[in-house]
């Protein structure tokens, strides 16, 4: 008989060690360090308590990974990305995803590019710190341009309070910029038809103080498309008129790396002439792993040189945009690894999968009835180009008692992750609630499921039983028991989350 545990930990010190997991919390360091094989189970006890990642459809991160880009990524995280002059051959990867990604979206290659030997870009920690920079560098340009048309010293411009227009569909990095960096808000309404700003009203938030104006491909709240050729048209009109020089910013958290491969999908990118900026998440569509974006700019002078910091390094000079300064290679690796193991093959069968994923998902939902009746309503943007997501509401008709909050908790008995949430936002600078759209009640909710790479056809059909019991659940309660009880219930409501 042996004592010895197979990890070759003795089994009394095993057992006793296993009885610690069961403390809440480690709220000081212990005295004495313990066995590797007990602290990995520690951390893993705690984090099976979670929802499983890869039934979590309220989430656009990718959770997916291949044997060897784990062990690409774990190479990464050895590599302190800061040190441009210790790691070239490694930054150069970083360098090559950049361009790929500028070529994808069409950015035009002027003398700079082919100086510095990349585009004007950056990988940086999700689409929250591209957007930062991206936001920025309007921001600075803005200043300039506004201090020489009225003959403003430096101190004085910097009184001025600059404003950008985005849709109320905003997502919440957005939020920071206009908090962190004092820009004001111009909140464009929507309608809960399309989730989408309506370019014919722009002139109505665009003034002389405006830095730019963000569209959105791909809200995160139902997936659809800002009409950025048409927001293009318009600051074209009003840029001419009014003699201003406000470009675009296209925020493609979700939508950089699934709008290149919609066939129809109408033009959104650096072929608009006033697209000046392009952020995505790499670890959405882009497949890369979590903590991993981009931000392309159409180009360096007077626009992405204003958030450049300048390093040198043995033998030439390269631009450095980052908020932080270290951090790991390991995003970037997992970029460059999909983007050669996929190829834009790999994408294209990705997109055309996920969509075809959705659209069965979309098709299987509005064919349930209850009463007579369509069980649901339909709120995303069905055939036409957007992210490959499902968003609707039960059938307001149907006058039910439950909401899609009670059926995002009565869908997690399934274990599927399904968020449910109320048509409103929280106001980035007043810090209360407003209205998502103009043509419906704030009270109102809706869900929203993310089909991503890995939800393949036997898993969307799963869901959709998963959909059928929790009705049927929800069914029996809404007819047994107080209404008010269920309605009043507490619930986790998330509201404008990635
Ligand atoms: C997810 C998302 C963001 C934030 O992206 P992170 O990569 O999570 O930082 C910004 N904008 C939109 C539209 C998003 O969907």
């Amino acid at each position: 008989m042996t004592d010895k545990h197979p990890h070759g930990v003795s089994h009394a010190v095993f057992m006793e060690n296993l009885n610690e997991t069961n403390e809440l919390a480690h709220n000081e360091i212990p005295e004495n360090g313990k066995e590797a094989r007990i602290v990995r189970n520690i951390i893993d006890s705690k984090a099976m308590l979670d929802f499983n990642p890869a039934l979590n459809t309220s989430s656009y991160v990718q959770v997916q990974f291949e044997e060897e880009e784990f062990e690409v990524m774990n190479h990464g995280q050895r590599i302190n990305l800061a040190d441009q002059t210790i790691y070239p051959h490694a930054f150069k990867i970083h360098d090559e995803s950049v361009n790929m990604i500028a070529n994808m979206w069409h950015c035009p290659e002027d003398d700079d590019v082919k100086k510095y030997g990349v585009h004007a870009g950056a990988g940086t920690v999700g689409s929250t710190e591209a957007c930062l920079l991206a936001g920025l560098a309007l921001k600075f340009r803005w200043r300039s341009w506004y201090a020489k048309k009225h003959g403003l010293t430096h101190d004085q411009v910097l009184a001025v309070k600059p404003n950008l227009v985005i849709s109320t569909c905003y997502q919440a990095a957005w939020e920071k910029l206009f908090r962190y960096f004092d820009i004001e808000p111009r909140l464009a309404p929507t309608s809960v038809r399309n989730f989408a700003i309506d370019p014919a009203t722009l002139h109505e938030y665009v003034d002389e103080k405006t830095i730019g104006v963000v569209g959105i491909m791909g809200n995160h709240w139902a997936g659809q498309f800002d009409k950025i050729h048409e927001i293009n048209d318009v600051i074209d009109k009003l840029n001419h008129e009014k003699g201003y020089q406000v470009g675009i910013h296209v925020d493609a958290a979700s939508g950089g790396f699934i709008a290149p491969f919609i066939k129809d999908c109408p033009t959104w990118d650096f072929r608009l002439p006033n697209v000046l900026s392009i952020s995505a998440s790499g670890h959405k569509y882009g497949e890369a792993c979590a903590g991993t974006g981009w931000v392309v700019w159409r180009h360096r002078k007077d626009l992405s040189e204003h958030v450049a910091v300048d390093v040198s390094y043995l033998g030439g000079h390269a631009d450095s945009y980052t908020l932080n300064f270290s951090r790991p290679a390991t995003g970037v690796f997992s970029q460059y690894y999909k983007l050669l193991r996929f190829g834009k093959a790999g994408y294209q069968a990705a997109c055309d999968n996920a969509l075809a994923n959705s659209k069965a998902l979309r098709q299987a939902l509005m064919a349930m009835t209850y009463k007579g009746k369509p069980r649901f309503e339909l709120l995303d943007s069905d055939q036409n180009p957007a992210l490959p997501v499902v968003a609707m509401r039960l059938n307001p008709e149907l006058k039910l008692h439950y909401n899609d909050i009670d059926l995002q908790n009565a869908l997690s008995m399934s274990h599927w992750y399904v968020s449910g949430y109320k048509m409103s936002t929280c106001h980035p600078t007043l810090g209360y609630e407003i209205p998502l759209f103009t043509d419906e009640d704030a009270e109102c909710t809706m869900f929203r499921v993310v089909i991503k790479a890995h939800i393949t056809t036997p898993l969307v059909k799963d869901l959709i039983g998963a959909f059928e019991e929790a009705l049927d659940f929800l069914d029996q309660h809404d007819n047994q028991y107080d209404s008010k009880k269920l309605r009043h219930r507490k619930h986790r409501t998330i509201t404008n989350h990635c």
